[in-house]
């Protein structure tokens, strides 16, 4: 009860400020000034049929409370996590929607496609939409047999033009016999199979997504008085929760991490969602209260997946913190089809990665020894993307929607990629903490500023604005610097190189080998790719597609492009076993390696010039330097 007080007060101070920056032109008014039909006492209700889930499909049943006359209901559109109009409308199936027994008559919107409409009686006060969604429909996989993940967001409509923090929805779900289910929403009852949750804001339902399958397993990481946090399980098998001691407790330590870096809390029992299947799509979405996470199904069990995606579930829960409550102030909106300015998410998205990073090493996830290696990998990752020669990080966070949505396919490194903005994030918040740490001589660091940026120390889930000059702020508060240059620089500029400084400030050098960097080892077990772009300059998966080529590079120059498949090397069948052979040997023979390529329909022979062996880069220690990387990623808890 008292989360809701805190919306409302939080609301008010919102409106306030989307008023005054529209008064001065900034943004549009947003449509959410109807009064709202659905409230604490007459809410909304929703009953999720998931007992066919395994076929993929569940059946929404909501009653809806309107008035006489002309109304329209809507679908969610902007889902906030997702940074881009992410509503899915092709998964929704068999609407219908009645009054009292009798049927009406609805028509979608001509212009807007997340808008229906329908005349209501008189004397009517709710109307019963039903429809199917779903599960597996178009983008994204989300049920198999044994297990499912729910976004309430797909599964509700809901009046047009309303406050979300101030129109009510009550949740139910009728489970799969024998399923068990996590969620953040509160359970008021359950009867046999069916679960029903406590009446909430429509915003606060959305934000809390509930996972359920056969197997699972609950490992309660942390508590204290009556809050607590949970690692909530699911799993196509039930050896994928066989998780190593040693593992689980590393993500024991994850909460005491997160609050000696944040000195706050502003959640009151938090639920991190985990399902591991190979059958699902990968995914990673914040919730103030949880987090909706996705992962291949030996993602606890396999330590590659570990050194890899460690920091999925470290990522998300600091969201709760940043992005949650700290939320730029052009992404907050009143309700899902008000569209969501996304070009602050250089820091809530770049500023995350390197948290999550941080959080995933100092609990001991992954080993804090290995971070040089690791920063190695995507800072070389960022320093060889042609697309940074005329594309700043500013226009990736401002065009994100599009980013996310659709520029999934050739050259993601001339085109550059949503991805960008996290790794070059990470780069850059990395120089900022260096920065603070060396002009303060080690007496600040960026954890000084994540205390001030998130402070007072404890509210519930409540969410607080930011802008840019905000931000600039905070950290000459911490260390006084033209942080407005400096961002302007590597954020608002075309810049040649990724922010480079905290590699040489932190002690270490970067240099190319032959030796394996181990990251990249295991990014191209966990991918399934084989990482070829500093030698003859392209990425190449199992089957022997090329996934993109580097301008510039010998490949490039020999003519080769994704969309080719390799399909042997000097006459033997491709595998990334004959690739590394002819790659060493071209090293001792300066012999051009010959690749047999097909490409639609045809077949030809490239010669590619590359001569200089294995490539891999790593960072080596600067003599009688302070090795700052270790004290950065060393734990902070007292565990
Ligand atoms: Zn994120």
């Amino acid at each position: 009860m008292k989360r809701k007080s805190m919306y409302s007060v939080w609301v008010v101070a919102l409106l306030g400020l989307s008023g005054a920056a529209g008064a001065a032109g900034l943004i549009p008014q947003p449509n959410a000034d109807a009064v709202p039909y659905a409230t604490q006492a007459d809410p909304e209700t929703l009953v999720l049929d998931a007992r066919m889930a395994a076929r993929g499909i569940a059946i929404s049943t909501l009653h809806i409370p309107v008035r006489p006359g002309p109304f329209t209901f809507v679908y969610p559109k902007w889902i906030p996590g997702y940074h881009s109009p992410a509503g899915v409308l092709a998964d929704i199936s068999q609407l219908t929607v009645s009054a009292g027994g009798q049927a009406l008559t609805w028509r979608r919107d001509k212009v807007d496609m997340y808008a229906f409409h329908v005349t209501v009686p008189a004397g009517v006060r709710s109307i019963r939409v039903q429809f199917t969604m779903l599960l597996n429909g178009g983008t994204s996989k989300r049920a198999t047999p044994d297990l499912a993940t729910i976004c309430w967001t797909r599964a509700f409509f809901y009046q047009n033009d309303i406050n979300y923090h101030d129109y009510y929805l009550r949740a139910s779900i009728i489970l799969p016999k024998g399923w068990g289910y996590g969620t953040a929403l509160t359970t008021v009852s359950r009867v046999g199979q069916r679960v029903n949750f406590a009446e909430e804001p429509l915003t606060y339902v959305g934000d809390s997504p509930l996972f359920m399958g056969r197997y699972y397993r609950k490992v309660q990481l942390w508590h204290q008085g009556s809050a607590h946090m949970w690692l909530d399980m699911f799993a196509d098998a039930p050896q994928e929760l066989d998780v190593p001691a040693k593992l689980l407790a590393a993500y024991q330590r994850l909460p005491d991490e997160a609050f000696a870096l944040y000195g706050s809390r502003h959640w009151y029992n938090y639920h991190a969602l985990l399902a591991m299947s190979n059958q699902i799509s990968y995914d990673g979405i914040e919730h103030h209260q949880s987090s909706d996470d996705r992962a291949a199904a030996d993602f606890m069990t396999d330590p590659d997946q570990q050194l890899i995606g460690g920091d999925l579930v470290p990522h998300e829960f600091s969201h709760s913190w940043n992005g949650k409550y700290r939320r730029p102030w052009d992404l907050i909106t009143d309700n899902y089809q008000i569209p969501q300015r996304t070009d602050l998410l250089w820091v809530y998205e770049g500023m995350n990665q390197y948290l999550g990073d941080l959080l995933s090493f100092r609990s001991g996830i992954r080993q804090p020894s290995e971070y040089p290696q690791y920063l190695a990998m995507i800072y070389n990752e960022m320093a060889t993307e042609p697309g940074r020669d005329t594309e700043p990080l500013i226009d990736l966070t401002t065009g994100a929607p599009y980013f996310y949505m659709t520029a999934n396919g050739q050259y993601p490194s001339l085109r550059r990629s949503a991805a960008d903005f996290y790794t070059e994030g990470e780069l850059l918040w990395l120089d900022v903490d260096t920065i603070i740490r060396a002009r303060t001589h080690g007496k600040k660091s960026l954890d000084d500023f994540w205390h001030l940026y998130s402070q007072p120390a404890m509210t519930g889930p409540i969410t607080k604005p930011y802008t840019r000059s905000d931000i600039e702020h905070l950290l000459n508060e911490v260390c006084p610097y033209d942080w407005h240059a400096f961002f302007q620089k590597h954020v608002y500029e075309v810049s040649r190189l990724p922010p480079t400084g905290e590699l040489e400030r932190s002690g270490w050098r970067l240099v190319y080998t032959a030796q394996p960097n181990p990251f990249i080892t295991a990014a191209q077990e966990t991918d399934h790719i084989d990482y070829q772009w500093l030698t003859y300059g392209f990425n190449v998966g199992r089957s022997g597609a090329l996934t993109d080529v580097r301008e510039g590079s010998p490949a490039w120059n020999a003519g080769m492009s994704p969309g080719m498949k390799l399909l042997a090397v000097d006459g033997q069948k491709f595998s990334p076993g004959v690739l590394q052979y002819y790659l060493r040997k071209a090293a001792q023979d300066s012999v051009p390696t010959r690749f047999t390529v097909a490409q639609d329909g045809g077949v030809r022979t490239i010669a590619v010039g590359y001569f200089g062996g294995p490539r891999y880069p790593h960072l080596v220690r600067m003599a009688g330097t302070q090795n700052m990387l270790a004290k950065i990623m060393a734990p902070h808890a007292g565990h």
